[in-house]
């Protein structure tokens, strides 16, 4: 077996021409290691008519097929327990995606996949200001979903001490909260959404979390951390939030700086693209697609080309901090969350703007698309908030700003706080959910 590929995880500034080929080879090293050792690669790539010999240079990774996430469960289905996509290494131990849809995917790790996954983590808090003598609290899952340890391994690497106190299912968030003020942690790990409820928390028990905690900085991951998320974090506890985009499956692929400005791509590690959904083809820099992911160091479990269905674009042009790996911006939205009302291709988070600018309603609501014959129609439910006197003008307000912003006519139905609520939880609708397809 080739020896394995190990991440130089302090090296975030190669010229772009060093950096590429340093994909090139890891690329073709990559692609016969998994031709050798996975029978899913060599099954897929015999059906696609495609061989390693193919690959020249870096440019003929659009070569290679891509690997949907049915072809991952079909793997999973045809050769249980494991698929036949995790390859004949010596794996130390098993993650697995919680799945949004399905059953849960398994993922291999071998002793260097881990080793490289921690120094992944630690460039990632490197760059968000982590140093040796942090207290990093970390409330993420100690569970088969990958994260907490992860981070931790990372943490523990930069110098930092880590206090695994795992997430409020095993930590309540009240002894959370005693754990971070007594033993003045100073870097919080959790999804974005745990850290804005443990400062509710305290409240809720008379402590200011500016006041009386020390966080300097908090990392997230596991769910799109929005920029007004982001400005909730910062205000209430006073510190700096990062996004660190990545799962299960790939790892620790992408990481914000200082700047929180994108996403910066670990480029010695990963091949990130971006597709037009529909054609397969590349995407130019700024234009918006589905992401693409090629695992350069992975020996088992390697993604190859994965349509992992998030939406993004590159960012153009260089980050002001000096790093070199280009960056995407923050996740829109999935593929499967995309649809086409008369002809315009739009997002659930697309309609939020026009919504949120009046301030007049809540942050709840529920888009519904029908058809009466040949018509489409788009109906935008949202809660009304305001006096009562402006709820006529404010929502002809926002038919117009709609139109202007989405390009589609749409219909807008006022209801009453916690009514939206009430309807989806009737539904059985998962938190994201937000439009409700009638055509279907
Ligand atoms: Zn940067």
């Amino acid at each position: 077996m080739a020896r394995p590929v190990r991440v130089a995880w302090r090296e975030e500034r190669p010229a772009r021409k060093a950096l590429r080929a340093i994909q090139a080879e890891r690329l073709k090293l990559l692609v016969y290691r998994a031709y050798e050792h996975v029978p899913f690669y060599r099954r897929m790539w015999a059906a696609h008519g495609f061989s390693p010999t193919d690959l020249k240079s870096l440019h003929d990774i659009t070569k290679i097929p891509f690997v949907t996430k049915k072809e991952i469960a079909d793997s999973l289905e045809q050769y249980p327990p494991f698929g036949d996509y995790q390859g004949d290494f010596r794996a130390i131990r098993i993650q697995a995606s919680t799945g949004s849809t399905g059953k849960p995917k398994p993922i291999f790790h071998t002793r260097n996949d881990w080793e490289n996954i921690a120094k992944l983590w630690a460039r990632r808090l490197r760059a968000q200001g982590v140093t040796a003598g942090d207290i990093v609290q970390i409330a993420f899952a100690y569970t088969l979903f990958i994260v907490g340890f992860t981070s931790s391994e990372g943490a523990m690497r930069l110098g930092a001490t880590v206090v695994p106190t795992g997430s409020g299912a095993v930590t309540p968030s009240e002894r959370q909260l005693q754990f971070m003020r007594d033993w003045k942690t100073s870097v919080v790990g959790c999804t974005g959404s745990y850290m804005l409820n443990l400062a509710d928390v305290a409240r809720s028990i008379g402590l200011d979390p500016r006041k009386d905690f020390a966080v300097r900085v908090s990392f997230h991951t596991a769910e799109p951390l929005t920029e007004g998320m982001r400005a909730q974090i910062e205000e209430v506890w006073g510190c700096k939030a990062y996004d660190n985009y990545g799962s299960v499956e790939t790892g620790a692929p992408t990481y914000e700086c200082k700047e929180q400005h994108g996403l910066h791509v670990s480029e010695d590690a990963y091949i990130i693209e971006v597709i037009d959904p529909d054609t397969g083809e590349p995407l130019p820099d700024g234009q918006e697609g589905e992401l693409v992911v090629t695992t350069l160091t992975k020996e088992a479990a390697p993604f190859i080309r994965y349509r992992i269905g998030d939406i993004t674009s590159f960012i153009p042009g260089a980050c002001v901090c000096g790093r070199t790996f280009k960056r995407i911006a923050p996740i829109r939205g999935r593929v499967d969350d995309m649809i086409k009302v008369k002809g315009v291709a739009v997002y659930p988070t697309d309609f939020e703007p026009s919504i949120k600018e009046s301030g007049l309603f809540s942050s709840e609501y529920l888009v519904t698309v029908w058809r009466e014959g040949h018509k489409e129609f788009v109906k935008v439910s949202v809660e009304y908030v305001g006096p009562e006197g402006r709820r006529d003008q404010v929502s002809s307000r926002l038919v117009a700003q709609l139109h202007s912003a989405l390009g589609l006519r749409c219909e807008v139905e006022t209801l009453a706080e916690g009514e939206i609520k009430r309807l989806s939880e009737a539904e059985k609708r998962i938190k994201y959910k937000r439009i409700r397809d009638l055509r279907k």
